[in-house]
């Protein structure tokens, strides 16, 4: 065990400023009322590589009833460990007692109903440091003297810029295999190197993660996606064959047809993009980009069968979904919009009459052309039609109708009407377009 290193307030570049105003008065009213009161974390590790960290974690000695006591906005969440929520209108702060080692996530206190066997869930600062992931995660910022206590050698590592887990690797990552999602997502967000035993089980232990909930995987997920570092999460998630663990399916469709990893690769630089340029990302599109593959793949091989494209595209819409589940959860609210934006992409074929405006005119349509942009990076044949809709939506109202009902005013009789859907039925098994 590493001997504990106290960095003065001198020695190191955290400043208070850069600390959120809420965090920086939790932080104080706890001192003052004579507790330790650390910020935490991946506050502190964001603040020392010059990042702006997303959350400000606080870590104290007084239980949650003594916080409460001190914080009239404060609420207790959780039944075993309790942490306290300080709100501020729609913010709130994260306060944790100094929690003690072996015990965190692990039902080995609990019955299976969830009931509390053994109350020894607190611990001291030391105790807290060692349980948590990786060294630079476990550095603590000290409100009374404004020095950095590090009980892991978590400084060094990060000067080093080194990701590297506390204790034996192996044993931490068998503890809870969603630490090698985060080994890759903080690789990918500080640039960090993994430290070379902390590394080598990211090969081979993917297969942990089938244990692991879909929903935690989910919420991982999103995290190791939309957090702007997605390209090079990506590269890695690859790497070590951690996709394959997330996203078999994907993972599988990409050894077989390696094109569509252009387009997972384009989409990652585009939600990168966006998120640096504050615009909203939706775990619908990155869920339709991903699973992309596999549908695509399973759709292709339906219509060389005898199906319809119609039923090929809800029955592998369906088959990808079931399998997906299996492994990260994917709420509703986000299935369904997914699924639209595949269930556009035929639509996009008709230039022209009532279809074309409808489609226009569809929720989805943005994500959907969106969609089909992508679809561009492994199927060149498909720029032509994106090209037209990418200028189609560049025109005024007026003009627009008049592309798309060119003998306008329309009037169409049944029969005509008829042949046109056959053509349309067509046009649309010669394509195969999904
Ligand atoms: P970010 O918030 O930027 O994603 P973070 O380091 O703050 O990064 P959180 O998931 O917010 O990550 O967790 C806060 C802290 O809790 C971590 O820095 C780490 O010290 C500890 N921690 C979180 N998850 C685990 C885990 N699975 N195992 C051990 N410690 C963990
Ligand atoms: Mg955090």
């Amino acid at each position: 065990v590493p001997e504990l290193k106290i960095i003065q307030r001198a020695e190191h570049s955290i400043s208070r400023k850069k600390i959120c105003r809420h965090a920086l008065s939790v932080l104080k009213r706890l001192k003052d009322a004579g507790y330790r009161s650390c910020l935490v974390g991946g506050g502190v590790r964001d603040l020392l590589v010059g990042m702006c960290p997303k959350d400000f974690d606080i870590a104290t000695d007084a239980t949650p009833e003594q916080i409460r006591q001190l914080f009239r906005n404060c609420r207790l969440i959780g039944r075993r460990f309790r942490l306290a929520h300080i709100h501020f209108g729609r913010e709130f702060i994260e306060v944790a007692t100094f929690r003690g080692t072996g015990n965190e996530d692990s039902q080995a206190n609990t019955t299976d109903d969830g009931r509390v066997l053994s109350d020894n869930v607190y611990g001291s600062i030391e105790e807290d440091a060692v349980r948590r992931d990786f060294t630079v995660n476990a550095l603590f910022y000290d409100i009374q003297n404004f020095a950095v206590f590090d009980y892991v050698n978590g400084y060094e590592d990060l000067q080093k810029r080194l990701l590297r887990l506390i204790g034996d690797p192996e044993q931490r990552y068998r503890e809870d295999p969603v630490r090698l999602l985060r080994a890759v997502r903080f690789a990918a967000k500080l640039g960090f190197d993994i430290e070379p035993e902390t590394e080598a089980p990211l090969f081979s232990f993917g297969h942990l993660l089938e244990d692991i909930p879909p929903a935690r995987l989910f919420d991982e997920s999103l995290k190791l996606f939309l957090s702007g570092h997605a390209v090079s999460t990506f590269k890695l998630l690859r790497h070590y064959g951690l996709l394959e663990a997330l996203f078999p399916e994907t993972a599988k469709a990409c050894d077989a047809q390696p094109e569509l990893l252009k387009m997972l690769n384009k989409a990652m630089q585009n939600t990168d993009l966006r998120i640096k340029e504050a615009k909203p990302v939706t775990p619908a599109f990155l869920f339709a980009t991903l699973l992309w593959p596999p549908f695509y793949l399973r759709f292709e091989a339906l219509c060389k069968g005898e199906m319809s494209p119609l039923d090929a595209r809800y029955q592998s819409a369906d088959e990808v979904v079931t399998e997906q589940v299996k492994r990260t959860s994917l709420p509703r609210r986000f299935s369904v919009p997914m699924r639209e934006i595949w269930h556009l992409q035929h639509r996009f074929a008709y230039k022209s009459g009532k279809r074309a405006r409808r489609l226009l005119d569809h929720k989805r349509f943005r994500a959907g052309y969106d969609f089909l942009l992508l679809r561009c990076e492994y199927d060149d044949s498909l720029q032509p039609l994106a090209d037209f809709w990418t200028e189609i939506q560049e025109k005024p109202e007026a003009e627009i109708n008049a592309v798309l009902f060119p003998d306008s005013p329309p009037r169409r009789n049944r029969r005509r009407k008829r042949r046109q859907h056959q053509n349309s039925e067509q046009l649309e098994r010669q394509s195969a377009n999904p």
